[in-house]
């Protein structure tokens, strides 16, 4: 499985294709050289931060995982229990915190999150706090387009 350290840039895929749930297309957003697109979650298992997180951040992380971001063909199972979610390990997570900065992440987090207690870095609990899911944002321009 890839692994990058949390909050260094991100440079796995330079366009990011959504695909929109219940809409028989993919939509391709191409990060902007000017974008600051970062990891967060892409877990070295050996050693990771625990701990609490807000209750709320967990439930917006497990929303986000449904959407279908950088959805690949082949599915990651879980590093740390192997377990086999093809939902999770096939795609990704992004998010834009209000400061413009984007996170990216595998949809696994959601998984290290709540079975792991994985605790990412603040920033990104506030970006999903805060920010705006990217499929979100990549859906309403869809619908103000149609
Ligand atoms: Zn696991």
């Amino acid at each position: 499985m890839t692994r990058f350290r949390d909050l260094t840039k991100y440079e796995y895929f330079d366009e990011t294709v959504v695909s929109l749930v219940g809409e028989p297309h993919y939509v391709h957003y191409r990060h902007q050289p000017t974008d600051r697109v970062l990891n967060v979650g892409w877990l070295n298992f050996e050693r990771f931060d625990q701990g609490d997180v807000p209750a709320d951040f967990v439930a917006r992380l497990d929303e986000y995982a449904t959407d279908r971001v950088n959805q690949t063909r082949g599915s990651q199972s879980c590093p740390i229990c192997g377990l086999d979610n093809p939902s999770l390990g096939s795609a990704e997570i992004h998010v834009q915190a209000p400061d413009g900065t984007i996170y990216a992440a595998p949809a696994l987090v959601a998984h290290y999150v709540s079975a792991h207690r994985y605790r990412p870095p603040k920033a990104f609990i506030d970006a999903v706090l805060t920010g705006r899911n990217m499929a979100d944002i990549v859906r309403d321009a869809q619908s103000l387009s149609n």
